[in-house]
């Protein structure tokens, strides 16, 4: 934790040099001690340290400096730090000014210079004013704090990208906390930066405004380049298949690297709860799974690039070469693609413009502790909005679930199914779809079509979360790897005609049975055609498969 600071401001180099070793020798342990010799640097230092989010115990003064004199500074520094305790250093000439300051603003003591000696005119004081301060004291957030507004879809974007990478920070919603005046003090002190919203503070006082999450992935150390060119074996996608293939290859002796273009758990990351993974008797959920898996992934020696897309492939005799969202390539023996499947897009009037304002597809977790108190509407009847109905609950006045047929029955498990019936601030809305979301910067109210009464009927909403299906993003593979027609991998039986091998197969043999129609690419997992989309079978697949890469690579 860093040390409270000790920062005294006289414009008489001597004297501040005299005052900083008297408290350091007394107070170095405890505190840290900073000097200035002028007013206005003391209180520009004194808003890099409020953005830094630094403490400050101590403000002591010299009374007579030009252009602003020590109880004039005092005032300013108040505002910036008004905790701390406050010092004038005087001479005997001006203790009037220094006994009405006292009265007037608030000071808390005067010295007379010179206090020698210290241990009887200078210590005792500060000692007393010390021991004050700390009784009051409660320790500033030390890490990482986001600044931004609740409707920003940036603002959004980013706080999900953290919170799905497993980043603490401190979320400071500048709208909410307006009113707040440590939010104020903070914002003041950033200046005319404050506009540039969202803004990420770390501790070491580096501030990224209008922040992305690839720079701040750089700044906390996510690794989004290659340590080498080559790997035995590349993995796209960081969901449950990527992750045990991962493990399971790593383990296996193949050096492995693993691109995630957002955060490592995939869906499974966004699930609140996930019941049916075997070990886990009472459940647990998708962002401790994939916490899990990648530190066991890491302590393998799996190479993790997240956030890092893969933007196309190509195949050069026996490599297989990716090429990366920044340009870079990779080169591999084995691939294997588990880029499971992305939400479908929710088409009606509104959506988009208000997407990331309100509109959010998949588990937004990041947004259920915002949405206390207030009315949410989960679309979809599978399991998985189910959870997030279960997970909303918690913290939401009503969720109303909007589906589309007549009962969950058809659509999702029956433990879920009781778990709703038993949770009485869960509506179900039958025979409902969204006909339209309404809203200026933020939705505000949604406008459902009942298809058993043919009406449409307008409610107020201030979260609408989305899950109607999903498909795979399979575009990048272009014509090399054969897909059906909704963009789902062809592997092993599949890719057989007949019983004749795909087109261009040269092996002597069948491909495997996770293997694609260019030998030596494997797919696994939601993005697979035929696969049961579920955790279990992702990890089984995404297991399984390093086999038959083995098998691959003793022959390449
Ligand atoms: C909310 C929710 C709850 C669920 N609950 C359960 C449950 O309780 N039990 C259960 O068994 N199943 C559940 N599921 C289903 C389960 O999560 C999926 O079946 C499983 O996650 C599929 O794993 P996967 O690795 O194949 O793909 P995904 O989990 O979809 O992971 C694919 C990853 O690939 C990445 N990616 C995609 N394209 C690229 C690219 N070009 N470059 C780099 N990376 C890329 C994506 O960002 C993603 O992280 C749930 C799903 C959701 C959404």
């Amino acid at each position: 934790m860093p040390k409270p600071i000790l920062l005294s401001v006289d414009d008489d180099s001597n004297v501040l040099r005299a005052i900083e070793r008297d408290l350091r020798s007394q107070y170095g342990a405890k505190y840290r001690v900073m000097g200035s010799d002028s007013p206005e640097s003391a209180l520009d230092i004194l808003k890099q340290l409020k953005v830094r989010n630094d403490t400050v115990a101590l403000l002591l003064a010299d009374q007579r400096m030009p252009r602003m004199d020590g109880v004039h500074f005092l005032q300013e520094a108040m505002g910036i730090y008004p905790d701390a305790k406050r010092a004038l250093l005087t001479a005997y000439a001006d203790t009037n000014a220094a006994i009405s300051a006292i009265n007037d603003v608030g000071i808390n003591y005067f010295f007379l210079k010179p206090w020698d000696p210290p241990a009887e005119r200078l210590y005792p004081q500060l000692d007393d004013m010390l021991d004050d301060w700390q009784a009051s004291y409660r320790p500033a957030y030390e890490g990482i704090r986001v600044l931004g507004t609740r409707w920003s879809p940036r603002s959004y974007e980013l706080r999900d990208f953290l919170a799905r990478n497993h980043v603490p920070y401190q979320w400071i919603d500048v709208e909410l906390t307006a009113n707040d005046p440590e939010t104020k003090r903070t914002l003041d002190s950033l200046g005319p930066e404050a506009q540039n919203l969202p803004i990420v503070l770390f501790p070491d006082g580096t501030r990224l405004l209008e922040s992305l999450p690839a720079q701040v992935a750089q700044k906390v150390g996510l690794r989004t380049r290659a340590q080498t060119s080559f790997y035995d074996l590349a993995i796209v996608g960081g969901g449950p298949a990527g992750l045990a293939a991962a493990v399971y290859g790593a383990t296996e002796g193949l050096h492995t690297v693993m691109i995630e273009r957002q955060a490592p758990g995939g869906q499974a990351g966004m699930s609140s709860r996930i019941e049916n993974y075997l070990g886990f008797p009472t459940g647990l959920s998708g962002a401790d799974l994939a916490r899990r898996a990648v530190y066991q992934a890491q302590r393998f020696g799996v190479e993790i690039l997240a956030p890092q897309e893969v933007t196309g492939v190509r195949t050069e005799g026996p490599y297989r070469i990716l090429k990366l969202g920044d340009s870079s390539e990779i080169s591999c023996h084995a691939l294997l693609i588990a880029t499971g499947v992305q939400w479908r897009r929710l088409d009606a009037p509104g959506i988009d413009r208000l997407q990331g304002a309100g509109v959010y597809y998949g588990g937004g977790a990041t947004e259920a502790f915002s949405c206390k108190g207030e009315i949410v509407y989960v679309v979809g009847g599978a399991n998985s909005a189910g959870q997030a109905a279960m997970n909303f609950a918690k913290y939401a006045d009503r969720v109303v679930l909007l589906v589309r047929s007549d009962s969950l029955s058809s659509t999702m498990s029956k433990y879920l199914i009781d778990q709703i019936q038993q949770t009485p601030n869960i509506q179900l809305w039958t025979h409902a779809s969204v006909a339209e979301v309404h809203g200026e910067s933020h939705l505000e109210e949604i406008s459902v079509r009942c298809s058993d009464t043919n009406k449409i009927e307008r409610v107020p909403a201030t979260a609408i979360f989305i899950f109607i299906g999903a498909l795979p993003q399979t575009g990048w593979l272009r014509d090399l790897v054969q897909r059906d027609e909704r963009g789902f991998i062809l592997t092993g039986p599949d890719l057989m005609r007949n019983a004749q091998r795909p087109e261009g197969w040269t092996p002597d043999r069948d491909p495997f049975l996770l293997e694609t129609n260019v030998p030596g690419i494997f797919a696994v997992g939601d993005v697979r055609h035929g696969s049961v989309k579920r955790v279990a079978s992702g990890v089984g697949e995404g297991s399984v498969a390093v086999q038959f890469i083995h098998k691959y690579l003793s022959k390449v």
